[in-house]
């Protein structure tokens, strides 16, 4: 096989060996090709156009590795809906870091390539449908222009994976900034040894925070630099509608990238409290709640990076908790200004908050579309017809005109903020599930042309229309699974 532009450099064997376990995917009987995202292999510096889709599959399943590379599973820790348990890569393999033309390096990972020593008693294998959930969700999410994990090839194994139901067995080739999570520090705190902490706090800074290796308490830098990025992506998040459904530990990256799409979902009617995921009984991961589950993740994190903080715990539970509450303040600030571009609004106004809140409580007691509410109001005629005849909505719209005169920049330029920040198209829950079915059923086209749907979600097409509208009340897929 030829090398596709593969060029490996894995720095994280540099670890302390207790970090991973070197082992190679288990090999699946069939694999066959599913998607290739040739636009990501090519930023990637990476040409598969040379191999035939049967080499293309062995490649993507595992069963032929590209020489370079040096895989092994990562062990981390972390809290599950609050209770800490030992985890680690139970079903994916990191194939090793590739370095991009552009000298850019990513992680590239297997996700369901069988068991590994942390599979617990799963079977280390991946259902086809959430692994092109994670597919389009992790691409959508990147043409939004928010932090994500990438998706470059899923394949089919051959093999049934037997979940509620059986379904085809596959495997994600992912790829991320790095894999490093709140859990891998709980892992490494875990060790209690304070050599094993510093190893991966020094890796970590050299991978993500150049900046920061001077600094004197590189800790507490690391705290803040993670809290920043944290609050920048949960407010990316909330503009969008997204939710995550399992924001455990484990599944907070370092690198400030969304990662692991599981039973994520859009939320269509404007509601705060909305949870799709069916293991989330208590609404831990509700949309809403999303900030606050940040900020506890982070707690977690500064937990772990107590003992290199200072060597007085009281003075270092000072400094963390100075940090956390940071992150308060800064999601505060990010919110409000990113809720402002949604409604077009330059500079601050004393009066901008309860603008907003009050539209987006209209918004709840309508029970109202949240993507396409925004729609509505980037049309330069006020909207008309339900519910916007309602006089709270009227009076709510002449508030709006008064504070968007007081913009120093001209009218074109809050259409073009509210363009920027408001997409015309999501990929709305009922959508992804009917792709999803289809390509179970050996139907791609509906996955291809959902994925065409979501390539430019800023850009108004008519072509979008039947990927705009919510759900009808027989559509609608209001739970969705992990499917692990
Ligand atoms: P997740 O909810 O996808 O973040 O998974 C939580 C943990 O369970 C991770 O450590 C996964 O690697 C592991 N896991 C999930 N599904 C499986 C499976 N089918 N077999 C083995 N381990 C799994
Ligand atoms: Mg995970």
């Amino acid at each position: 096989m030829n090398n596709s532009g593969f060029n490996f450099e894995n720095t994280y064997l540099h670890l302390p060996e207790i970090f991973y376990t070197k082992l190679v995917p288990i090999p699946v009987p069939e694999p066959e090709m599913v998607i290739l995202n040739t636009s990501l292999a090519t930023d990637l510096g990476l040409d598969f156009s040379e191999i035939i889709s049967k080499k293309r599959a062995e490649l993507f399943s595992g069963n032929q590795m590209p020489k370079a590379a040096d895989p092994f599973a990562q062990a981390y820790a972390g809290h599950q809906f609050g209770h800490l348990t030992m985890l680690g890569d139970g079903r994916a393999i990191v194939w090793g870091e590739h370095i991009t033309p552009t000298g850019q390096r990513f992680d590239l990972q297997f996700k369901g390539s069988g068991r590994t020593p942390y599979s617990r008693g799963g079977d280390g294998r991946a259902a086809l449908g959430p692994m092109l959930r994670e597919y389009i969700i992790s691409e959508a999410m990147h043409a939004l222009n928010i932090p994500t994990t990438r998706s470059l090839a899923v394949v089919t194994n051959g093999e049934q994976v037997y979940r509620e139901t059986p379904s085809p067995g596959a495997i994600l080739t992912r790829v991320a900034s790095s894999h490093i999570r709140v859990g891998t520090f709980q892992y490494a705190a875990l060790q209690q040894d304070n050599e094993t902490i510093q190893a991966l706090l020094d890796y970590t800074i050299k991978r993500h925070h150049l900046e920061i290796e001077e600094n004197q308490n590189k800790a507490l830098s690391l705290l803040k630099a993670v809290s920043e990025k944290q609050a920048g992506l949960i407010t990316h998040w909330m503009r969008v509608g997204f939710i995550h459904g399992v924001m455990n530990t484990d599944n907070m990256a370092l690198s400030g990238e969304t990662i692991d799409y599981g039973p994520c979902a859009f939320m269509d009617t404007y509601d705060p409290s909305t949870v799709f995921s069916s293991i989330d009984h208590g609404g831990r991961y509700a949309y809403a709640n999303q900030p606050a589950i940040a900020q506890w993740n982070l707690a977690r994190l500064a937990e772990t990076l107590l003992p290199l903080m200072d060597e007085n715990i009281g003075k270092a539970k000072e400094l963390a908790e100075d940090a956390i509450n940071g992150f308060g303040v800064v999601y505060k600030e990010k919110s409000l200004s990113m809720l402002r571009t949604k409604v077009g609004l330059f500079g601050e106004e004393p009066e901008d908050e309860g603008l907003i809140t009050d539209l987006l409580n209209w918004m709840q007691q309508k029970g109202v579309d949240y993507t396409n509410t925004f729609l509505d109001l980037m049309k330069e005629e006020s909207p008309k017809g339900e519910p916007y005849n309602s006089d709270t909505f009227k009076e709510w719209h002449k508030r709006w005109q008064v504070r968007r005169s007081k913009n120093k920049e001209p009218l074109e330029s809050s259409w073009a903020l509210m363009r920027a920040n408001n997409p015309v198209i999501i990929p709305r829950n009922h959508k992804v599930e009917q792709a999803l079915g289809a390509a179970t059923n050996s139907d791609l086209q509906p996955l291809k042309d959902l994925l065409a749907a979501l390539r430019e979600p800023y850009e108004n097409s008519p072509d979008l229309k039947p990927y705009q509208s919510p759900p009808k009340p027989e559509e609608k897929v209001c739970q969705t699974f992990c499917g692990t």
